[in-house]
């Protein structure tokens, strides 16, 4: 018989475990119905799917024995001139989710900090913990605004990154221009997760060769349908990409996410066609929810909606669409007390989600 004898870091015994959505496939099990007819609602996945061409694309490749290209030339050229960059500030990684760790793992020492604005995504908390780090929490204001000035009065000597979510998940609205600029002159490093770019009215990526201190970061889960590939990009100053780099594993974006995206670059037009009519869809699901008693939609620039409950139990709302087969986030923070996330779906999904939402 052996025996483990040494203790895992202090910091990983005290994490907590990550609570990501349900099983759609346990659910359809359970329920006894094809795993196709779940609405899933639940992680703003795009309803669409990926560009036809990409399983085209993926058929055809025939070097899937081949490593990829470590420095990642071919890609980062592309999406240099899908986002208007030069490809030496982009860095791709296995999902925008890897960007945030080699971000993390560059800056944070164990006590040094990172800003957060709850309710916000709760992948960088999660994160920070990895690197005993402190998360400082600067709260967003009744419609969900940042405040640049009470931000920057709440900085140390030890907070080395703010991260800002724009538009901001789960509660859809953009962070202004203006509140960003303000934050960049505070010198630290300034992370704006632009996951739904696509699905908004704007974007500062064209900021980022100004600002030696401003990092966005992108991903093809949400507009081009790619989640289960696990694709997304950070475009970065010089001088950060350096360094995350040297951290990066050299073969973390793996072949088939390369060709999925060319072939989705390649078809951008029906992507963002399928954009345009998530964001037109969006405005009908939100005038339809606010139709119904008790629930209270707020605005969003991005594929889902954020919804107040009023009058009855968001989690026993959750549970009676889970049993019509229906899959939505739900929130039980103190800021989010009693709220439920809906991705936008297709008008024949959406009309599911409403006729369900009328019956629980
Ligand atoms: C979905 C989401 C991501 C995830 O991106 P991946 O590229 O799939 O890792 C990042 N940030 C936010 C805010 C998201 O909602």
């Amino acid at each position: 018989m052996s025996r483990l004898s040494v203790d895992v870091r202090r910091c990983v015994a005290e994490m907590a475990e990550y609570a990501g959505p349900e099983d759609a496939e346990q659910l359809a099990k359970r329920l006894g119905v094809p795993a196709s007819s779940i609405v899933k609602l639940d992680a703003n996945e795009n309803p669409y799917g990926p560009s036809p061409r990409v399983a085209e694309a993926l058929a055809r490749f025939d070097a899937y024995h081949i490593y990829p290209d470590m420095e990642q030339r071919e890609l980062r050229r592309w999406i240099g001139e899908y986002v208007g960059l030069d490809p030496a500030h982009v860095l791709a990684g296995n999902g925008s989710d890897e960007l945030i760790d080699l971000l993390m793992k560059a800056y944070l020492d164990p006590g040094d900090e990172v800003m957060d604005f709850p309710p916000s995504f709760g992948m960088y908390s999660f994160n920070a913990q990895h690197y005993a780090a402190r998360v400082i929490e600067v709260q967003r204001d009744e419609r969900f605004e940042i405040d640049p000035e009470e931000a920057l009065a709440a900085l140390t000597p030890r907070t080395k990154l703010i991260i800002l979510t724009s538009p901001n998940n789960p509660t859809g609205n953009r962070v202004p221009p203006e509140t960003i600029a303000r934050l960049l002159e505070s010198g630290r490093l300034v992370i704006v997760d632009e996951a739904y770019a696509e699905f908004a009215s704007g974007s500062v990526v064209s900021w980022v060769p100004r600002y030696p201190n401003l990092v966005v970061l992108r991903t093809f889960s949400k507009w081009a349908g790619l989640a289960g590939l696990r694709i997304g990009y950070g475009l970065l100053p010089l001088e950060v990409a350096r360094h995350l780099w040297k951290l990066k594993p050299p073969f973390n974006v793996n072949q088939a996410a390369v060709v999925a995206v060319r072939a989705s670059l390649d078809d951008r037009a029906w992507l963002l066609e399928n954009c345009r009519k998530i964001v037109a869809e969006r405005e009908r699901l939100r005038a339809a929810l606010a139709s119904i008693e008790g629930l209270r939609p707020y605005p969003s620039e991005a594929n889902f909606i954020l919804c107040d409950v009023e009058g009855r139990d968001a989690e026993a709302l959750r549970r009676g669409l889970r049993e019509r087969g229906i899959l939505v986030r739900y929130y039980r923070t103190p800021r989010l007390r009693n709220c439920i996330r809906v991705s936008v779906g297709t008008p024949e999904q959406d009309d599911r989600l409403l006729a369900a939402l009328r019956e629980v």
